[in-house]
């Protein structure tokens, strides 16, 4: 792992290493696929941050599945959440009637996912389950529906594998914490 690339630069410690990552997720899939055993569920992935887990996840299962992609709106430039959620890209599926599997990258104060939650209930899907590459250890989040969980991570702001800070660090193979001087740089 070279911290001195540039992807890397600004990178405190990696919290968990690639082949952590890759292992549980192959665990999370064997799981999955004894769930849903001859159903094919409609995988919904929340943009940016889950299509790296979404994609690996993916390859990992190994029935059949759909995808589809939900985007909603994110903390921006900010490390904190504003409460407010918007739908900026909705599904192209008709999901009524279908198992649907959302696949989440992190689930800090379950605001997010609350609110989709809401919204995908509303269209009356046969079923949903949940599945968070990370949870943080947090009261609030507990009170979300999450049936799979990859890690509980302390309630940090990390970075990577899909993770953003202001745009960067998604393309880090790892789960990262910033070094505080990087975000004291350039949060606004
Ligand atoms: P929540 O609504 O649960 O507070 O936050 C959910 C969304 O906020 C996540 O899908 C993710 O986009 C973003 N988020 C929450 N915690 C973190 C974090 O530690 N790092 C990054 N990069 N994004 C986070």
């Amino acid at each position: 792992m070279n911290l001195d690339q540039p992807r890397g630069r600004g990178v405190a410690r990696i919290l968990i290493d690639e082949e952590r990552l890759q292992a549980r997720i192959r665990e999370m899939a064997a799981e999955l696929d004894a769930h849903y055993g001859k159903d094919e569920p409609l995988l919904v992935g929340v943009l940016n941050g889950a299509v790296t887990f979404m994609t690996d996840l993916m390859r990992a299962m190994s029935i059949h599945v759909v995808i589809d992609f939900m985007a909603v709106s994110s903390y921006g430039a900010s490390t904190k959440s504003s409460g407010v959620v918007r739908i900026l890209k909705d599904l192209g599926e008709e999901i009524e009637g279908r198992r649907l599997l959302v696949v989440e990258d992190i689930v800090d104060s379950g605001l997010t996912l609350q609110y989709l939650l809401d919204v995908l209930g509303r269209r009356n899907p046969k079923d949903i389950r949940v599945v968070a590459l990370l949870k943080k250890v947090k009261a609030e989040a507990a009170s979300v529906q999450v049936d799979q969980v990859g890690f509980t991570i302390p309630d940090e702001f990390v970075v990577g594998y899909g993770l953003d800070y202001a745009g960067r660090y998604r393309n880090l193979p790892y789960v990262a914490v910033l070094d505080p001087a990087t975000l004291n740089e350039t949060e606004p």
